[in-house]
């Protein structure tokens, strides 16, 4: 079976400057923690965990050592808290998603009511809503919702991980219904890179392949864009795959996640091209 690779797939510069961050770390200090999962791939916190790198998420339980902030971010709150404790912090916030927390202060301080598209439960938009109890999180359009603010301004912002045609079918719903909606695009480019070459491949071939761990909101979204192009499997590792998926096809595409470790990618396309 002849196996394409899509031209962006794997770790994107925030999610490899987050690695690189907790390998120096690790070289150059005692007692590294993570303060959540770095990453959202378990092959990677597998390896993490063997070389003594713990994930925790209390703070009332760091007493010492560094403390790796992942490209996720962290609340301002939290961000404080860790500074008054004896730890050193080695910031990993992707840059991405930094922008989002300013964005959305930036509205809070006009007292513009403030929509963030995305899951509410991912730890990107927890970390926002911990400062900002006042920004929500959206994903379904509700007009009987949403109908208290026409001819009102609201700010509309999105998950750097979500996807931009959900994202402006949503902006259009809202301005279909009166509400003057300032947004801002805040999916990154990495995320819009992997979605575009992902789609594009997945016209050409018999079947798609997704490689990302089941916690990874932006595998999430590669699988849902491909999965309505073409037949498609979401995977974490080649032993998900399985033969029968694979049957009368001549071409598979393959794309990952941006958490995705590159020696995945290898595996997994090694083993395809054995079938
Ligand atoms: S997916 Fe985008 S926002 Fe998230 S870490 Fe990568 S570059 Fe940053």
């Amino acid at each position: 079976m002849k196996v394409i690779r899509a031209d962006f797939a794997g770790f994107c510069f925030g999610v490899r400057r987050a690695y690189d961050l907790a390998n120096a770390a690790i070289q150059n200090f005692d007692e590294v923690q993570t303060f959540g999962d770095l990453i959202h791939n378990p092959e990677v916190l597998e390896e993490l965990n063997a070389r003594g790198i713990r994930s925790i998420s209390a703070i009332s339980k760091i007493k010492k050592g560094t403390i790796i902030i992942r490209a996720h971010g962290i609340s301002q709150k939290k961000l404080t808290a860790l500074q008054k404790k004896k730890v050193q912090i080695v910031d990993a916030s992707c840059p991405f998603v930094r922008k989002i927390h300013a964005a959305v202060a930036k509205f809070v301080a006009q007292k513009i009511p403030v929509f963030i598209f995305g899951s509410k439960q991912h730890p990107e938009l927890t970390a926002i809503f911990e400062d900002f109890p006042a920004a929500t999180a959206v994903k379904k359009f509700n007009p009987k919702f949403f109908k208290r603010f026409v001819g009102k301004k609201i700010g509309l912002l999105a998950q750097t991980t979500e996807r931009s045609e959900k994202f402006l079918e949503f902006k259009n719903s809202l301005e279909k219904l009166g509400v003057k909606v300032l947004a801002q695009n805040t999916i990154c480019g990495a995320t819009r890179e992997r979605q575009n070459s992902a789609s594009a491949l997945a016209k050409r071939v018999d079947v798609m392949v997704i490689i990302g761990g089941k916690k990874s909101n932006n595998s999430k979204q590669l699988f849902d864009l491909v999965k309505n192009i073409t037949k498609s499997f979401w995977i974490e590792s080649e032993k998900d795959l399985q033969k029968d998926w694979f049957r009368g096809c001549q071409k598979v595409g393959i794309s990952a996640g941006a958490s995705t470790p590159e020696k995945v990618i290898l595996r997994v396309s090694q083993e395809l091209k054995k079938l």
